[in-house]
């Protein structure tokens, strides 16, 4: 399986509009950062995990020629305003996308694209079209072969996101917290993608970095990618710091799994 890291900055992405760089070197292109997203390429199949604002440029960039599924972690804006950018993909397929998420993320995505989720039919086939899968925190589903378990994570204190593990490997972005139920889903992961906003400690919707590196540890995971991570969390700093089994990501990163 491959995956790649179409973007893996916080939801204002690095720079900052207004506030620029931060500590990060603006010299190095890794600290360039889009919104979080990732695509997983298993045999003919491509998923594409959440649809982030600059989504079209992420695949341009990536040369996808097809998305087979996509799966949604939560309904803020940094993972789902993209959603349009899929229009492509199914006038090129001609049939609706397959789009998996929570309910509760599956209600604004019907209130803010409620075109997509109407019938398809040769009049309307320039839309995009979604045809919606409603799935359970913790119940294994189905998608293209792929067998994927979505675990639900705590993402502040009003709200939740689903992180996703296929086999060995598990995406997890936008928590504060691993839960012992989510714990539990994630043994025997050796590769991670963890959410890790930054070193503040008043951080309370995301992971800090002292709060990923407790859970990498505990999790005995071979090899961590952070991502989601704000203008402060320096790519050479951070390289480093962390032992080498631990690495920030950058967009356009890929690896096998
Ligand atoms: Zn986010
Ligand atoms: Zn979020």
């Amino acid at each position: 399986m491959k995956i790649r890291i179409l973007g893996c900055g916080s939801s204002s992405g690095v720079p900052v509009i207004c506030k620029g760089w931060g500590k990060c070197d603006p010299n190095n292109e890794k600290n360039r950062r889009t919104r979080s997203g990732i695509l997983i390429q298993k045999d003919d199949k491509t998923l594409l995990i959440d649809a982030p604002q600059e989504l079209r440029l992420q695949l341009l960039k990536a040369g996808t020629k097809k998305i087979d599924s996509v799966l949604y972690t939560h309904a803020h804006a940094d993972h789902i305003l993209g959603t349009e950018d899929l229009r492509g993909f199914t006038f090129k397929s001609g049939k609706p996308l397959d789009i998996y998420t929570d309910q509760g993320t599956m209600q604004t995505l019907h209130r803010l694209f409620s075109y997509t989720f109407s019938p398809y039919s040769d009049d309307t086939r320039w839309l995009l079209h979604l045809m919606p899968h409603i799935i359970q925190p913790f119940k294994p589903f189905t998608t293209n072969g792929i067998e994927i378990l979505p675990i639900k994570h705590p993402h502040g204190p009003n709200f939740s996101s689903l992180g996703y593990r296929i086999g060995d490997f598990s995406y997890n972005t936008d928590l504060s917290d691993i839960t012992p139920e989510a714990f539990e889903a994630l043994l025997g992961v050796k590769t991670l993608v963890l959410d890790c906003k930054g070193k503040k400690k008043s951080i309370n919707n995301h992971l800090t970095l002292e709060k990923a590196l407790y859970w990498i540890d505990k999790l005995q995971v071979e090899r961590a990618y952070l991502t989601h991570m704000g203008y402060k969390m320096d790519y050479d700093t951070l390289v480093k710091e962390l032992p080498s089994h631990i690495r920030p990501a950058y967009d356009g990163m890929e690896f096998e799994v």
